[in-house]
């Protein structure tokens, strides 16, 4: 189900002026994250700190959907839950016609009391993402003690589903790091009962953001260096940021690859806007060079420009290299491991 959705998702029409997508919408509800995970650049972004504006949320629902978009996702580089009102934006996509209308999140904060108001505004999917196996793992990953409290909200949303005799979807994903493969059959045995589909990633560079994986968490086996150009997201994608921007990708965490914005242009607009296809070209002919989609593709840590200065603000590498932070996390799992 989960892995067939994704799959599907992977070969789109590579023209520099794609058919417009009906299916892959992400709208960022906000950038803020109550989780802190080891492979994530949420906390290392210097973009500041928001939430979606409500009426421009209903004016770009209304749009997409007008222009034939029928599913939405509410999340990309913050949890979902931060936003207070998530069941009403549930309810509005629902309201206006959307047929599918999902979310990730990491489920610390999906308790009942946040979660229920959701489920009944009419929520399709919900995907927990839960990157370790136990306790101990969760903290030094996700950097939190909420291993618990998020198998306990799994357990309950699943417990109501039955009760209610819903029929919504629940998936689990797991970011597999050089610290958690062990822990895979772990999660497995816990959950499996609670979730329709577990899908296992193994770690990345998180769209180019995130090179210091390679030497701390990556697996050392080549699988985070596997990407090809040109990325499917750039032709059946549509991201948008809560400043109400189009990126071209679902994991801008410094708005590097922002093409337009949807406060001054629509969307049709702004999927084919001259820097969206001069993007396509790039891609097309593997000239992305000094963009964050190098980095991503080619695993590498170059010096990277945003696509327009007035949407971002130049990230240092070295200053916001998390290698230290990493290794402090692990070398205290492990000694708190041995107490
Ligand atoms: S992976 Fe998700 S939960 Fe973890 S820090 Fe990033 S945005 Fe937050
Ligand atoms: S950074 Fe570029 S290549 Fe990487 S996933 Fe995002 S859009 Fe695709």
């Amino acid at each position: 189900m989960l892995k067939k959705r994704i799959n599907e998702k992977l070969n789109p029409n590579f023209d520099i002026e794609p058919e417009f997508p009906k299916k892959n919408m992400l709208i960022e509800v906000t950038n803020r994250c109550n989780h802190q995970c080891a492979f994530c650049a949420n906390s290392k972004m210097t973009r500041e700190k928001g939430s979606i504006d409500e009426s421009f949320l209903r004016r770009i629902l209304e749009e997409a959907h007008h222009e034939g978009v029928e599913e939405v996702g509410y999340y990309t580089t913050g949890e979902p839950f931060m936003a207070k009102n998530l069941d009403q934006y549930v309810r509005w996509a629902k309201e206006i016609g959307y047929k599918y209308v999902y979310v990730t999140t990491n489920g610390a904060l999906a308790n009942p009391e946040r979660v229920k108001p959701v489920l009944d505004a009419g929520l399709d999917s919900i995907k927990f993402s839960i990157n370790a196996g136990s306790r101990e793992t969760y903290k030094m990953i996700h950097g939190r003690d909420d291993f618990e409290q998020v198998i306990n909200n799994l357990r309950y949303i699943s417990e109501y589903r039955v009760k209610n005799d819903l029929n919504f979807k629940i998936f689990a994903s797991f970011i597999v790091t050089r610290f958690t493969e062990k822990e895979k059959r772990r999660l497995k045995l816990l959950i499996s009962n609670l979730v329709d589909e577990i899908i296992y990633l193994n770690v990345t560079n998180q769209g180019g953001m995130m090179y210091e994986i390679n030497e701390t968490l990556s697996l050392g086996d080549g699988s985070s260096s596997i990407k090809n150009l040109p990325c499917s997201l750039l032709f059946n994608s549509i991201n948008i940021t809560y400043e109400g921007y189009l990126t071209a990708c679902c994991v801008d965490f410094q708005n590097y690859l922002v093409v337009a914005d949807l406060n001054k242009v629509s969307l049709k607009k702004a999927w084919y806007c001259d820097l969206f296809k001069q993007l396509r070209v790039m891609h097309l002919t593997s000239s992305v060079e000094k963009t964050l989609c190098y980095n991503c593709i080619y695993n590498k840590n170059e010096s990277v420009e945003a696509l327009n200065k007035n949407y971002s603000k130049k990230l240092s590498s070295d200053k916001f290299n998390k290698n230290d932070e990493i290794r402090q996390r692990v070398e205290t799992y492990f000694s708190e491991l041995k107490e």
